[in-house]
């Protein structure tokens, strides 16, 4: 086992948790998830989820994340949702938005001072595109229309694909590919890789960013994120990357493991002073 690792993670208070491919596959939570969180807790600091899946409100995350076992509550999730309203308050106060979104995340906004309206309007100032499992073409028709009439265009994530139990399917990513092609306009992004969603998660739980660490299972999406927070990352190799994958990056991150149970180990290791 690598010391300067243990090392490194010894001093680390917030740990970053991505979940699906991290924590848990089909709602399966990998082994020792428990244990580490519950170590982390005790022993380091705190613990947060992060994860640019916004079909569903915070307040769902938590409940489901609850069901699983883990103790959770608001301060310990983040979601590309309230990185998007963190980003709309600062930038378009008062403005009018039609969202291409689920009800739940429409809520989400409505309950944080988001103004959106769920039919055409003239007046309307922009189109927020999340991940929405509720789209119907009625909802196609409205945004491509105001993308097209200029307005501004914000997706929550960039995510192309979601995974299912059969594989994949569509993502709020694919949904901006098929408004591209209609409009030949692409959105701003919000969520990972975007540093802002961590950036939000320091500010909240007051740590710097030497004292955190993110962990994930995709590249492109949570180890770029951490990176570009300039904060330490691990890559676990239980979900999306292979090692083959990590050798076309020329940005490593700072460690990887099979899973979050090796994490856990090296953490208990740590914590027993067991140097090689
Ligand atoms: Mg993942």
């Amino acid at each position: 086992m690598n010391e300067s690792m243990m090392k490194l993670l010894k001093n680390k208070k917030l740990f970053i948790f991505d979940l699906d491919g991290t924590l848990y596959l089909d709602g399966v939570l990998f082994p020792k998830t428990i244990e580490l969180l519950q170590h982390i807790k005790e022993n380091h600091g705190k613990y947060v989820f992060l994860t640019n899946n916004s079909s569903r409100s915070s307040n769902d995350y938590v409940k489901k994340i609850q069901k699983l076992g883990i103790p959770c509550d608001l301060s310990n999730v983040a979601t590309s949702t309230q990185a998007t309203i963190h980003y709309l308050k600062s930038n378009h106060l008062n403005d009018l938005f039609y969202v291409v979104g689920t009800n739940s995340m429409i809520t989400e906004m409505n309950e944080a001072g988001i103004l959106t309206t769920d039919e055409y309007k003239p007046e309307i100032d922009g189109v927020i595109l999340g991940y929405d499992t509720e789209l119907d073409y009625k909802k196609i028709e409205i945004a491509t229309r105001l993308i097209t009439e200029g307005k501004t265009y914000i997706a929550s994530h960039p995510d192309l694909v979601c995974p299912v139990g059969f594989g994949f399917v569509p993502d709020c990513g694919a949904f901006a590919k098929m408004f591209e092609y209609a409009t030949k306009r692409t959105p701003l992004i919000i969520g990972k890789p975007k540093r802002l969603i961590v950036d939000l998660i320091l500010e909240r739980t007051n740590f710097l960013p030497a004292e955190s660490v993110l962990v994930g299972d995709r590249l492109y999406t949570d180890i770029a994120c951490g990176q570009n927070a300039g904060i330490d990352t691990i890559l676990v190799l239980s979900g999306e990357t292979n090692l083959e994958d990590l050798k076309e990056v020329l940005e490593q991150p700072t460690y990887v493991l099979e899973n979050v149970a090796a994490l856990y180990e090296v953490l208990k290791r740590e914590e027993r002073g067991d140097y090689e």
